[in-house]
């Protein structure tokens, strides 16, 4: 069905401490192809017992994986990479296949879920310590750091690789093992990391992959006084849940949540440049990523003219199957994720907005959406409070610079800000003022391996990739150096 170079790459087993498994129940979850309703398989529907020995899976392989040297992890690390990018269009295949975008965004999505393996694994190296003047003449201050422990982590479907290697390569890198649990609609891509990390020569518990039943699965993860560190991205709502679950056992939390990103055209920006980081930031993986840009403020001045040419480029949009050559926006995920984007639209129609372009499902049928733009939106709508996570951009106009800060600023969340203008002091004073963790200043994408992603406010805690991104993996330990 998939011509796949390399058919073993889509699996269809759980993968536990080195051993590929059906669940103990032998039940199992179709997963299917967005953009054409088929069954592309099934996964075992695994729960608490399988999760629960995976734990203990990484519990014992714990102490030779953190006792190995930096290098020989990065060995390891450094293989599963290179079989990454040698494997990327079988990879990038099975991407398309369950989530939907197209073939070339899934191939982009595997080389920069490389990049952090790669990444990590050189950071590892460069785990330091401090030493601190001691208050006294006989003792010494020594600080360390060490792997926190076995790790747990739960990922969402809209970038199924990414998500998974931006928190197994901090945590592998830093001698902690991982247990993770990839999302129900995208597990084939999870399951062919497993295999080329099995390839890689990963020793047995180190990594492990247990799907089927969130709730459960979860349960486990949060609940298990073995897991020291829980990471997960996904929504808001469930990010609270698993945050309170971790809570009896003190776990160490990384959250990477919902976002509400602003988007702002100012006067004096070079429009041609923000129309198209806003087809970037807006319509990429057809509009269902945290950092999409979810509200356009534009400025008087450029409003009408930044409208036309937003509509115009996004008429060359191409909608349908990702395996198709050219298309640029694939389906939606799924039916109610259809559903929500006609919500924010029919809303702000109802209260006023008015529609420049798309509008309604698409002709190919299944969850395909037409690119749509949206303009006279206000504060009071939906899309000005919520996450559309569609292809839906609104345009909402605005005067002043203080203005739109509060405006951008109004909302809970606090992912990314993106803007555009020339003006040096402007540049400052609104990169200062947003309130998120990561600004796009005449740049409508942000993400790579070496800066930190994540957000302020309710988007979450904690950060991913660079420098900062293995530290949520370390513990500081002070050795008092006594008797000298
Ligand atoms: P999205 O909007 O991306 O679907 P979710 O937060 O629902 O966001 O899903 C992200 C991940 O969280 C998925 O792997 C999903 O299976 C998992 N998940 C959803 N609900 C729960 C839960 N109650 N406990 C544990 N994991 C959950």
């Amino acid at each position: 069905m998939l011509n796949l170079k390399d058919p073993s790459l889509l699996c269809q087993q759980g993968y536990i401490d080195g051993q590929w498994l059906n669940a103990d129940s032998g039940e199992r979850t179709e997963v299917k192809n967005p953009a054409t309703g088929e069954t592309l398989g099934s996964i075992p529907t695994m729960g608490a017992d399988e999760t629960r020995r995976a734990i203990a899976a990484a519990g014992a392989a714990w102490p030779a994986w953190r006792k190995k040297s930096a290098k020989e992890r990065a060995a390891i690390l450094r293989k599963w990479h290179d079989l990454m990018l040698e494997n990327a269009d079988d990879l990038a295949l099975i991407m398309t296949a369950e989530q939907g975008k197209p073939l070339a965004e899934a191939k982009g999505e595997i080389v920069y879920a490389a990049s952090f393996i790669e990444w990590f694994a050189e950071e590892g190296k460069r785990i330091y310590g401090d030493t601190m003047p001691s208050p006294w003449p006989d003792r010494r201050i020594v600080v360390t750091k060490e792997p926190i422990g076995v790790c747990a982590a739960i990922t969402p479907w809209n970038f199924p690789a990414a998500m998974i290697t931006r928190k197994v390569g901090p945590a592998l890198a830093a001698g902690c093992p991982m247990v993770v649990k990839p999302a129900e609609l995208t597990p084939f891509s999870a399951l062919a990391l497993a295999v080329l990390a099995e390839r890689a020569g990963m020793p047995a518990g180190v990594f492990s992959v247990v799907t089927g039943n969130a709730r459960a699965i979860g349960a486990e993860m949060t609940g298990n006084p073995a897991v020291r560190k829980l990471t997960f991205t996904g929504s808001t709502q469930v990010g609270r849940i698993l945050m309170e679950q971790c809570a009896p056992t003190l776990k160490k939390l990384s959250l990477e949540l919902g976002g509400n990103a602003p988007f702002i055209v100012f006067d004096d920006a070079d429009l041609d440049a923000a129309v198209e980081g806003a087809l970037a930031s807006k319509y990429r993986n057809a509009g269902q990523t945290c950092v999409c840009a979810n509200r356009l403020y534009v400025q008087d001045g450029v409003y009408e003219a930044f409208a036309a040419k937003l509509v115009a480029a996004v008429a060359g949009l191409k909608v349908g199957n990702g395996q198709e050559p050219g298309v640029t926006q694939g389906p939606l995920i799924e039916d109610k994720a259809v559903e929500k984007v006609e919500q924010h639209i029919a809303d702000a129609l109802a209260k006023g907005a008015r529609l420049l372009a798309g509008g309604k499902r698409h002709a190919l049928g299944h969850s395909f959406f037409e690119p749509t733009v949206i303009a006279d939106v206000t504060s009071d709508m939906l899309v000005a409070r919520e996450e559309t996570f569609g292809p839906l951009a609104p345009l909402f106009r605005f005067s002043t610079d203080d203005e739109v800060l509060a405006l951008a600023n109004d909302t809970e969340f606090g992912l990314a800000a993106y803007f555009y203008s020339r003006d040096i002091g402007r540049i400052w004073r609104i990169a200062e003022g947003l309130e998120s963790g990561m600004v796009g200043v005449n740049s409508g994408l942000i993400s790579n391996e070496i800066a930190p992603f994540g957000g302020v406010k309710q988007s979450g805690l904690g950060r991913e990739g660079s420098k900062y991104g293995i530290e949520d993996y370390l513990v500081v330990k002070y050795i008092c150096m006594g008797g000298i």
